[in-house]
């Protein structure tokens, strides 16, 4: 067989790999603690999944229209407006199986060879891998530590050139936890007036897990960028559905026509009954969500302490999302060795910093979807571990 030569190019999510191998341990009798994969421990709420069963028994098992059903954008546009504090009209909004397709698609539409596409590092690996594999240039954002694994404006602006198509953000940040602050994204908007034609991919998908009084600032606030920013968000992360595949885009007027026909040519539309879940989840009691943000600011509190206490390890408290991204290298391990190590001697599922791009060296990431009772058992292990090592 010939494969397109950029077939090469597409990498993948590590997290996934580390579920497969957990998973495997698990079914050998290993008692596995999973800090490895992004998505709540939550079960979706009760009134979601109501909505979706009865949507099946009412008839809603055909195809809808591509971009999703009217009432869910219309819902979606409300949402939009009670928390982002900006109008989008409902033909803006593009239902899609996921948060992903949305950074799938806008990177289809902005990546081709001699293109180059701006993506935080470290960062969701998907970006990274969908960019190469368009033949576009990766051009990575440094996160800082030091900064709250915030960036720069003025480092981010001084890579912008005449082959810039696309810059991606993502705040609150996959796999640090961090949110980049509102002076650094004001600079940024302010710099890119001078480049009218970049477009950007803001992907907000956890926006409503933030802490410590924090308020989402979403890129929409800024007028000037507006007619060339796609928002990306979904119902993964907020209402515990990652597995049910429901995720929107909020598009300039100009893309809606692309983006309609990307979403007719790969899945023609969302599951309907699905839609018919996000409509209950949007519309129905929002209490779920802030009893899921305040368990994992419980969790966040005792799991960056515990990583603290670590020999090796130092920990910022992360402002946002549910994911700690201790900094591991006064271990003088590998990000790689220590994590699979972790899993293989330990029985603790986290994935190093480097799947998350080259920035993540030093790092690992524990996605703190557990127990208190298991955060505290992972961290005695790893005590043990660590101990065991330095002896
Ligand atoms: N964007 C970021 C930053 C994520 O962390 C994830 C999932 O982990 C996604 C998008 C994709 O979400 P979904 O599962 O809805 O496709």
């Amino acid at each position: 067989m010939i494969t397109a030569a950029n077939l090469q190019n597409i990498g993948s999510e590590t997290a996934f790999a580390v579920l497969a191998r957990a998973t495997e341990l698990a079914a050998q009798g290993r008692d596995i603690i999973n800090f490895g994969i992004g998505q709540p421990d939550f079960k979706t709420p009760d009134h979601i999944v109501e909505a979706a069963i009865q949507a099946l028994r009412d008839g809603h098992h055909g195809y809808t229209p591509a971009p999703g059903m009217m009432p869910l954008r219309e819902a979606v546009a409300e949402d939009v407006l009670a928390h982002r504090g900006v109008e989008v009209s409902p033909e803006q909004v593009m239902i899609v199986p996921g948060g992903k397709m949305t950074m799938f698609f806008a990177i289809l539409m902005f990546g081709e060879p001699g293109a180059e596409i701006l993506y935080p590092n470290p960062g969701f690996p998907i970006y990274e891998s969908m960019i190469r594999y368009t033949g576009a240039r990766a051009v990575p954002i440094e996160l800082h530590e030091a900064r709250g694994f915030s960036f720069s404006a003025e480092e981010v602006l001084a890579k912008l050139n005449s082959n810039t198509r696309l810059i991606i953000i993502n705040s609150p940040g996959n796999p640090t936890g961090g949110v980049i602050d509102d002076d650094e994204l004001e600079k940024l908007a302010a710099g890119l007036e001078a480049f009218p034609d970049v477009a950007i991919l803001s992907d907000e998908i956890y926006a409503r897990l933030l802490f410590d009084g924090r308020e989402h600032r979403s890129l929409l606030t800024f007028e000037s960028l507006r007619d060339r920013l796609i928002i990306l968000d979904g119902w993964s992360k907020t209402y515990a559905m990652t597995g049910w595949r429901a995720g929107y885009g909020i598009w300039p007027k100009a893309l809606v026509p692309f983006i309609d026909k990307l979403i007719v040519n790969a899945n023609s539309c969302t599951n309907a009954a699905t839609q018919m879940a996000c409509i209950a989840a949007l519309k129905g009691p929002q209490d779920s969500v802030e009893v899921m943000r305040q368990a994992f600011d419980e969790r966040r509190g005792v799991i960056v302490d515990l990583l603290n206490a670590l020999p090796g390890f130092r920990c910022i408290r992360p402002a946002g999302a549910f994911y700690a991204f201790p900094n591991i290298t006064g271990t003088g391990q590998s990000a790689k060795d220590l994590g699979s190590a972790l899993l293989e001697e330990c029985g603790v599922a986290v994935v190093h910093g480097t799947s998350f791009g080259a920035m993540g060296e030093g790092f690992l990431r524990f996605s703190y979807a557990a127990s208190l009772e298991n955060i505290r058992e992972a961290a005695a292990r790893i005590e043990t571990y660590l101990a065991e090592q330095s002896a």
